[in-house]
């Protein structure tokens, strides 16, 4: 298990180290658009292993697998035809595509948890896309936090969960997304939402000319699918209004005047899911119960409901 005394913050510039510490097979946190990434070798299995031992991530859990190009997405997988479409769209960005794997694809088996299609980004951070470039292979990269808890959005939350048990973090200050990829796997040729995230629904429509299918089954395929996730230490309750006097109340919109705390006090919902996870470590600092207002379920919002529901969801 990667384990370190200390863990090196790590400065824009200082992206050949970041890569001379990937290819020596240790493990560093990178910016994304969307939250940081805890970066390893994607066909190293000892970095593979070490990713999910510094997380406690449940090993049937598979990884993104981040590169820095759709031609390098394709050496990986078969894309079918409307994965392609949108990866010409929204690449570089926050979407990942679930797809096939190809004879030969040259990584780490615990990295697909042994499943026979992997998930693909190109991520749009330019020190993402630096580290990448300066690597020059597949990085795999979960959320750089504890496995079930918030999502980390600057260099100090990363620290918080996971000092001392990688290798390094490369400071890029806060995520201008804020909320994970949206996920979309393919039954033929049809597109399946496997996550909501940083790519709503109905970009995704506006381009295949149709909904992607809601997910159904039963079986989890995507972490983010379990219930509790994202889960502060407190109990949170959500659509409140009207807040107790003990709760720390979360606002959105100019309704909320008088809240603690507010993920837009516009309504902004950009705003809202750029500032969602930075909000909930700060409430959960304050160690009280959370309320947090309603937020509409439109574009972004989707994504930012989703996650709030998983952090208010019972724990076991
Ligand atoms: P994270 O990197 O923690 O944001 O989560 C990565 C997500 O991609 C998880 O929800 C994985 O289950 C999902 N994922 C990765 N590979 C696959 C795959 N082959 N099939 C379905 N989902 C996948
Ligand atoms: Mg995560």
């Amino acid at each position: 298990m990667e384990n370190h005394t200390e863990t090196a913050t790590l400065s824009p510039q200082d992206v050949a180290r970041a890569a001379q510490l990937l290819r020596a097979g240790h493990l560093v946190a990178m910016p994304t658009e969307t939250v940081y990434g805890l970066a390893g070798d994607a066909r190293k299995a000892d970095s593979v292993a070490a990713i999910f031992a510094a997380k406690g991530r449940p090993a049937h859990n598979p990884l993104i697998v981040h590169v820095d190009s759709l031609e390098a997405a394709e050496r990986f997988a078969a894309l079918p035809n409307p994965a392609r479409k949108l990866a010409q769209t929204f690449w570089p960005g926050a979407l990942t595509l679930v797809a096939p794997l190809r004879n030969g694809h040259g990584l780490a088996q615990a990295v697909t948890a042994g499943l026979p299609t992997v998930a693909l980004r190109v991520p749009a951070h330019p020190l993402a896309r630096a580290l990448l470039a300066e690597f020059g292979g597949p990085v795999a990269a979960p959320s750089a936090n504890q496995s079930g808890r918030i999502s980390p959005t600057n260099a100090a939350h990363v620290m918080a969960g996971l000092a001392g048990r990688i290798a390094a973090v490369l400071d890029g200050g806060p995520c201008p997304v804020g909320v994970e990829s949206t996920i979309l796997g393919f039954e033929g040729d049809e597109a399946v939402l496997l996550r909501e995230g940083g790519i709503s629904a109905e970009q995704i429509a506006a381009v295949l000319g149709d909904w992607p299918r809601a997910h159904t089954g039963t079986k989890i395929t995507a972490p983010g699918q379990m219930l509790s996730h994202y889960a502060p230490a407190a109990q949170v309750r959500l659509d409140v209004t009207a807040p107790r006097d003990d709760e720390i109340w979360i606002g959105f919109g100019p309704d909320c005047a008088g809240a603690a705390l507010s993920l837009s006090p516009s309504g902004d919902l950009d705003e809202a899911a750029r500032t969602l996870f930075a909000t909930l470590h700060q409430a959960d600092a304050m160690r009280r119960p959370i309320a947090i207002a309603p937020v509409p379920e439109r574009g972004v919002g989707a994504a930012i409901n989703d996650r709030l529901r998983r952090a208010a969801a019972p724990r076991d």
